[in-house]
């Protein structure tokens, strides 16, 4: 077990070591800036050992059965749940999340998921054997389909690293993983535990570095099978085109817009929209951005939503008293600035927050809680993905009106509406496009259910049996039962 945020940044063939770049990473404590672990990054010769392991590896561990697998998955979330005080402190060290949020959601919500995948690799589906020719018994195999390089963002980073992991590996599949560079230390504390856990070298490796170096040189190698990547939307066309020839699974950007009809419980549409738009500082592909509301619930809406976000109170990420932490990164806080400065250049209007907080939260990457309105729906606040802690609030006047809206950007991953009515609700699920869509609620997830994007938010399933169909290949099995040597569909060939 450790609890060393200084991890060497490798984890390869079960054994934690240095990568033998020149360059190093940083991660930083968001909340301070201060440096908590400088560490070279893996070079070439790192990532082709760590691809080669995963190679060796797979011979044997795609030949386990679905029981065996099973066993030591549920042996790594019990594992990953005696440390888990310790994941929560890490992960609230590297990304700045209030520790509220990394003890209730970010560990308890990972720990779950490799549970759900443990006993999930027992149910792997197919559809049935039968004779769908008069002469031929038909069976569909669901195999692994190899080394799997998988690449991770900085958000939710332990989460994410599970995501990624879990489903190849209980399809059979082994994974070499590059977490974000400034947030590596709760994936290789859970390669750690999968050590531990008694799964077999090789089958879990994580290498640590830059997306240009390190990344780019798993995604071209030849023995990695499958890219699954997890980021944001330019890096991942870029992604697609290195990849080309491989199987590919895209979980991108997102611009989740919320659509408040004028029969909806109001005080739960502020209540949902304020935490939403600020879970995780809204680094979160699924937050809140875009609320639409019908014009006679306008007002009402954005002066609730001012009002409550003024409660909301900023500061030190052990302190229980904090709801919303830093930017990950001084880099995320002037992104996040020069979004909401362009906004006000284009015409409008800031009504809370839109700047850094000072005092004591300078040396911190904070930025306050943001509401904006008066905004062009085509304007890059409301078009672009901002992810930081902004909400736009724009008014519509009928329902076509709200679904057009909400449907008008290039991100399809995650939304919501919120009606009493059900027609509405069902109306609203159906037509818009996105990956989730959440009735009178926005946020939730759960083990079960898939979670992945239309448009430009990517292609493919995390979580859930369906997350299988990633990383399997469907192969037909199709035999004889006649015996006999000139069958009948050789009279295409042969004549009589
Ligand atoms: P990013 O795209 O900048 O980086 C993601 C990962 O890709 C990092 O590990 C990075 O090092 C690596 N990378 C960068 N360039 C690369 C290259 N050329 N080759 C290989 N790897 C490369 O994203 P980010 O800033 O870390 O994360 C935020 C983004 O992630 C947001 O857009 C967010 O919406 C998205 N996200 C999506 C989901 C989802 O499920 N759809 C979940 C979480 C985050």
């Amino acid at each position: 077990m450790t609890t060393d945020p200084d991890l060497p940044g490798l984890h390869i063939g079960g054994v934690p070591r240095e990568g033998g770049g020149t360059e190093h990473y940083e991660v930083r404590d968001p909340a301070t800036g201060r440096v908590v672990s400088s560490r070279p990054e893996a070079d070439v010769r790192d990532v082709d050992d760590a691809v080669r392991a995963a190679h060796t590896s797979f011979a044997d561990w795609s030949r386990t059965t679905p029981a065996e697998r099973s066993t030591l998955l549920f042996r790594w979330a019990a594992e990953l749940d005696t440390v888990a005080a310790e994941l929560a402190d890490i992960e609230t060290l590297q990304a700045g999340k209030p520790i509220r949020l990394s003890s209730g959601f970010d560990v308890p919500g990972s720990i779950d998921n490799v549970a759900f995948f443990a006993g999930a690799a027992r149910n792997l589906e197919g559809k049935s054997s039968a004779e769908y020719s008069p002469d031929h018994t038909s069976s569909i195999r669901r195999e692994p389909i190899g080394v799997i390089g998988s690449i991770a963002p900085w958000n939710y980073p332990l989460q994410m690293a599970v995501w990624k992991i879990l489903p190849a590996v209980a399809a059979g599949n082994t994974v070499v993983l590059k977490p974000a560079e400034i947030t590596p230390l709760t994936s290789l504390m859970l390669a750690d535990a999968a050590t531990r856990a008694g799964i077999p070298a090789g089958v879990v490796n994580v290498i640590t570095g830059s997306g240009a170096s390190t990344g780019a040189s798993l995604v071209r190698h030849p023995d990695v099978r499958m890219v699954s990547f997890t980021g944001s939307t330019p890096v991942g066309t870029q992604i697609a085109a290195a990849a080309a020839g491989k199987r590919l699974h895209l979980e991108l950007g997102g611009k989740a817009p919320f659509v408040v009809f004028d029969d909806a419980d109001l005080d739960a549409a502020i209540n949902g929209a304020v935490a939403a738009a600020l879970i995780n500082t809204g680094q979160d592909c699924t937050a809140a951005t875009r609320a639409y509301v019908q014009r006679s619930r306008y007002d009402e809406f954005v002066a609730g939503v001012a009002a409550l976000m003024d409660t909301v109170i900023l500061g030190a990420l052990g302190a229980p008293a904090t709801d919303q932490g830093p930017l990950v990164s001084r880099r995320q806080q002037q992104h996040v600035a020069g979004f909401v400065e362009r906004a006000r250049a284009d015409g409008a209007r800031v009504v809370r927050g839109g700047a850094i907080p000072g005092g004591e939260l300078a040396e911190g990457y904070y930025y306050e809680p943001t509401l904006i309105v008066d905004a062009d729906q085509r304007s890059e606040i409301v078009q672009q993905e901002v992810f930081g802690p902004v909400l736009v609030v724009l008014p519509f006047d009928d329902d076509a009106e709200a679904i057009a809206l909400a449907n008008d950007t290039p991100y399809g991953l995650a939304a919501s509406a919120w009606t009493r009515d059900v027609y509405r609700a069902q109306t609203a699920a159906r037509e818009i496009a996105a990956g989730c869509v959440w009735i009178n609620d926005h946020i939730p997830i759960i083990s079960e259910m898939p979670h992945g994007g239309y448009k430009a938010s990517g292609y493919g399933k995390d979580m859930s049996t369906y997350s299988f169909e990633e990383y399997t290949v469907v192969k037909h099995v199709m035999s004889d039962i006649t015996g006999i040597a000139r069958k009948d569909w050789h009279r295409t060939v042969f004549g009589r």
